[in-house]
């Protein structure tokens, strides 16, 4: 251990590995709960940087999802 370096209580860290629906739904939950406490960490590991929201999938594909308004 580094003498120069004070002794700092350790972070919390919490890791949410995957950004699918699990993953996006626990890190939307912890930052509104948890993440704003300055000793408490939490990272969100994706590969992407969108969601694909599955329901709509099949509409999408079969154009039935989008309906115009006017
Ligand atoms: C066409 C379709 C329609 C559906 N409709 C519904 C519905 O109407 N209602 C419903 O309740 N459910 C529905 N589902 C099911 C729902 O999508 C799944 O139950 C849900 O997505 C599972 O969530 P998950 O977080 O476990 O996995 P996922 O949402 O699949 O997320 C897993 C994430 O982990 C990431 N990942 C995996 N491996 C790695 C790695 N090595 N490194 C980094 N990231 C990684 C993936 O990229 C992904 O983002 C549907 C599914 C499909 C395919």
């Amino acid at each position: 251990m580094n003498a120069d370096v004070p002794n700092l209580p350790a972070k919390t860290r919490v890791l949410v590995l995957g950004g699918g629906f699990g993953g996006l739904y626990a890190a939307l939950h912890l930052d509104k709960t948890i993440a704003r406490d300055p000793d408490i960490e939490v990272t969100l590991v994706s590969r992407e940087n969108f969601i694909l929201f599955t329901p709509m999938l099949p509409g999408g594909g079969l154009g039935t999802s989008i309906r115009p308004t006017s």
